[in-house]
């Protein structure tokens, strides 16, 4: 099984060349806030967007998740816990003012990437506005 937030996983991998290919230029793998603990997957620092590209299993997704039998009590507890601390990270970094898109593991990189798009340009232009 993999490990939880994996580094690098396919499904990251295939948005961050949809990213590329829409001219878009990000981080990888950043604190967007440097004392908050949380690492996102992808960062845009300017516009301030940051996004996690959650697996379904340890994440939770709402059509894929599944506890494991053995140990169920246990796992169920664990993922429970994944979804608390995915939830707080992202109020506590809306509450510095940072757009959060949270992408499934499942979702097509060409929607996921349409939609980060729209959201960066957007937060983008309110930046500039906001000069
Ligand atoms: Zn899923």
């Amino acid at each position: 099984m993999r490990a939880n937030r994996g580094r690098d996983t396919r499904p990251e991998i295939a948005l961050r060349s949809e990213l590329h290919r829409l001219g878009l230029r990000f981080r990888v793998h950043r604190r967007p806030v440097a004392d908050l603990r949380a690492t996102a997957d992808i960062v845009f620092g300017q516009g301030r967007v940051a996004v996690f590209v959650d697996g379904c299993f340890w994440h939770r997704c709402p059509l894929h998740a599944t506890v494991p039998k053995a140990n169920g009590e246990w796992w169920a507890e664990k993922l429970r816990a994944n979804v608390e601390r995915d939830r707080r990270t992202s109020g506590e970094l809306r509450a510095r003012g940072w757009c959060v898109i949270r992408i499934w593991e499942h979702e097509s990189p060409q929607n996921a990437g349409a939609e980060i798009l729209r959201l960066v340009s957007e937060r983008r232009d309110e930046a500039a506005h906001d000069r």
